[in-house]
Order: structure tokens, then sequence, then C-alpha cells
């Protein structure tokens, strides 16, 4: 006999209906008949009562079991809609709306760094060796940037050849160090193009206090990035008042 068995819910209804069974049965002669019919059919009319909340029972038990896979399925689908709302398929990295929230989210308590980054002449990649060599371009230089920050640092894809590392509490100095290592690490990377050329990017990095915002951020280390483009490209250039980093 199984002893693990769940106790029956209708425990004490079937011992009421058993002690009823025992007394109708042994009323036959000492009772009058129209009181042993009554309750004969008080019987039957209560054994297909408790019949039917049986099977209702298990049928709520079913539904409740099936919602509770849905809400687990639900929970799954938000958590993937969440994850691609904020995130850059081709890459896996955050996308721009993303960014802009983590930014502002940081600056309401504290200092932060940002570097943003822009392929050198993408365009010559994509026109000579075609979209899909491009696209792994771009996923190449993302490899870079994942190998060389460290965890706390955080990863955006902001344009399509544009990207950003999220420093949160860092200084100046050791931003512009970050970006140093950053523009070197792609430099070095092997992106395997078809003709042996390499891939650089420039830096423009920012660093605000507590209290910022991501607008302002990006304006000064995108007037920066531009001052790295027009001073040749695969270099870094800090924010203007920012002191400047020699390249390590
Ligand atoms: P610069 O050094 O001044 O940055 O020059 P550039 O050629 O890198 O810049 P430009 O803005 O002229 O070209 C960027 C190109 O990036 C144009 C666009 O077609 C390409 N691009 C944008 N998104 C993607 C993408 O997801 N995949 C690929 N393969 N190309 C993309
Ligand atoms: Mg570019
Ligand atoms: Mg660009």
């Amino acid at each position: 006999m199984d002893t693990t068995a769940a106790p029956d819910l209708f425990d004490a209804e079937n011992r009421a209906l058993q002690a009823a069974r025992a007394a109708y049965d042994a009323c036959a002669t000492t009772q009058p008949a129209p009181c042993r019919q009554a309750l004969g059919e008080l019987l039957t009319t209560y054994e297909r009562l408790l019949r039917e909340t049986r099977r209702l029972v298990r049928r709520s038990d079913r539904a409740e079991l099936e919602m509770n896979q849905l809400n687990l399925r639900l929970q799954d689908l938000a958590a993937e809609l969440e994850y691609r709302a904020t995130h850059d398929p081709l890459t896996d990295v955050l996308n721009r709306a993303a960014v802009i929230e983590l930014v502002n989210r940081h600056f309401v308590c504290h200092d932060l760094a940002l570097i943003v980054l822009d392929i050198d002449h993408f365009k010559r990649i994509n026109d000579s060796f075609g979209h899909p060599t491009g696209d792994r371009v771009i996923q190449g230089v993302v490899t870079c940037l994942k190998q060389a920050v460290s965890a706390t640092a955080q990863i955006g894809r902001v344009g399509g050849e544009e990207f950003t590392v999220v420093l949160p509490g860092q200084g100046g100095d050791g931003c512009g160090q970050v970006a140093h290592t950053l523009r070197r690490a792609i430099e070095a990377y092997a992106f395997d193009l078809p003709d042996g050329s390499g891939v650089t990017a420039s830096f423009g990095v920012s660093w605000l206090p507590c209290g910022s915002s991501f607008d302002e951020a990006y304006g000064l280390a995108d007037e920066a990035l531009y001052v790295a483009k027009r001073g040749g490209r695969n270099q870094v250039a800090l924010a203007a008042g920012h002191v400047h980093v020699q390249p390590a």
C-alpha cells in the first residue's frame, strides 16, 4: 500500500457516505419504507454530487498547471523581448537606446567616462569586399573591445560602425589609457581581409561628474572623435578640458 499518497480531499464526505450506506442497509426492516426510500435517494444524489465535485477539482488542477506553464513561458518571452529591445542583433552588445538609458542612470549618482569610437574608412571595406565582410569587421571590433575592457565596462553599438564604452567611476587619465589599449587591440587584430590590410578606429573620450547627462558626455566625446579623425585617424583624443594622455 502506498503510504505516501496524499489524503483524499473528500475523506470526511466518504466516511459520512459509508455510514449512511450502512444505515440504509441496516434499516430495511426497522424503518418505514418512505424513510428508507428518501435516504436511498439522498445517498444516490450525494454520490453523484461528490463524483461531479471530484471532476471539477481535477479540471481546476489541470487549468492551474497549464496557467503556471503559460506564466513561465510568458516570463521567458518577456526576458527575450527585453534582451532584443536593448541589444544589437549583429554584435550582441547594448544598442543605442540602452546605452543612453545606462549612462543617464549612472550619472544620477556617479562620475562616468565615455569612450566613443568609429571604424576608420569603413566604407572602403564595404565597397571593396562587400557588406558581409563589413559585418564581420564590425563583429571583430566588438571582439577586440570585449577582450580589452574590464568587467565593469559596458560596450554599446550606437551607430553603424560607431561604438561606445561606458566606464563608470573612471577618472580622466584612466579612461584615456583604456582608449589607447582598445585602439592598439583593434590595430593588432587579424581581421583577415582579402587584401591583407588592417583595420583601425578613432577614439573620442569624455569624463563628466555625477549629475551630467548622456547628451553632454556624448557631445564632448563626439567632438573629440572628430579631432582624432581630422588628426589622421587611428588615434585617441580627449574632450576639451581634459589633460592629454600620451599614447603608451
Ligand atoms: P571615417 O573614417 O570618416 O569614419 O569614414 P567611414 O568610411 O568609416 O565612414 P562613413 O560614414 O562614410 O561610412 C560608414 C559606412 O558604414 C556607411 C554604411 O553603409 C556602413 N554601415 C553602416 N551600418 C552597417 C552595417 O551594419 N554593416 C555594414 N557592413 N556596413 C554598415
Ligand atoms: Mg567610420
Ligand atoms: Mg561613422
